[in-house]
């Protein structure tokens, strides 16, 4: 059995560091409070919740009754919610990745300049909303290729397009060169797809299309794990997404089968190496 790893994968810069935070605070408090999962691994957030980390979908809703540090995941959140933890003396932690950071700076800006924005994304996704709440004004949404099509763009007003960070690079490629193509020279194109992500797409597609059975490790909510199945797949029909070595499917599995494993960039180490010592010892 051939066991090959790609070169990229698994916690990037901005997860590691949110983790680290929430470990950090908890070694000091005994209860602090998290806007949504941290990550998007039931390991790590069963962990964290042992040492006392709450997690909360609400937070200007439930204000009154928020009575320790609130964290701000690495996804970031809207400018509602941090000035309502400002207005009520809130001590909160920002994780939030500097890369998500750097889109709220770009949309705050241009909209205030009465640009419209474009953000190229899942528009259910937290970091997406997030990014919605730094917009002074008007907005769309596209999720695919064939929305930029179908989008009334007015080339007498002024637009300014961003992309979730996670975004699959050969789409929002393919959207840019048909701005390109029709000329939308009142658009300004801003990649904000996040080099991790960028790497790990890349790094696993090799490893798919040489490979019989793909191991796609991560949470199954993940965008960017979805992201790298996707890419697998096209590669590698035998591409399986699985949380941990659990899920392992070893009825595809033999001493003769070349096996490709990826991570998202929430799927710590140890789970990544969980997974490869589980398929080993299968053989
Ligand atoms: S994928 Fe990129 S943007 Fe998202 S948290 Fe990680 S480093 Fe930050």
């Amino acid at each position: 059995m051939k066991i090959k790893k790609a070169e990229h994968m698994g916690f990037c810069f901005g997860v590691k560091n949110a983790v680290d935070c929430a470990t950090k605070a908890l070694d000091e408090e005994s209860k602090i409070y998290s806007y949504g999962e941290i990550i998007h691994n039931q390991d790590v957030v069963e962990l964290l919740a042992n040492k006392g980390l709450i997690v909360i979908n609400d937070i200007v809703g439930t204000i009154d009754k928020i009575d320790a540090k609130v964290l701000i995941r690495s996804h970031g959140v809207s400018k509602k919610i941090i000035d309502t933890l400002h207005e009520n003396n809130i001590e909160y932690i920002d994780a939030t990745c500097p890369k998500v950071k750097n889109i709220h700076r770009i949309v705050n800006k241009y909209s205030s300049d009465e640009y419209e924005i474009i953000i190229i994304g899942d528009s259910s996704h937290p970091e997406v909303i997030g990014i919605i709440g730094w917009i002074n004004g008007k907005y769309h949404t596209i999720n695919n290729f064939e929305e930029i099509k179908t989008l009334s763009i007015d080339r007498e007003k002024k637009y300014c397009l961003v992309c979730q960070t996670t975004f699959n690079n050969n789409i929002f490629k393919e959207i840019v060169e048909f701005l390109n193509e029709n000329d939308y020279t009142n658009i300004v194109v801003n990649n904000t797809i996040c080099d991790a992500t960028i790497k790990r797409q890349e790094s696993c597609i090799n490893i798919a299309a040489n490979s019989d059975v793909m191991l796609v490790v991560g949470g199954k909510n993940s965008s960017n794990t979805k992201k790298l199945y996707e890419l697998c797949k096209e590669k590698c029909e035998k591409t399986f997404l699985i949380e941990n070595y659990r899920e392992i499917p070893y009825k595809y599995i033999d001493k003769n089968t070349k096996i490709g494993i990826t991570a998202g960039a929430s799927t710590p180490d140890w789970v990544i190496e969980e997974v490869i010592q589980y398929v080993r010892e299968s053989e």
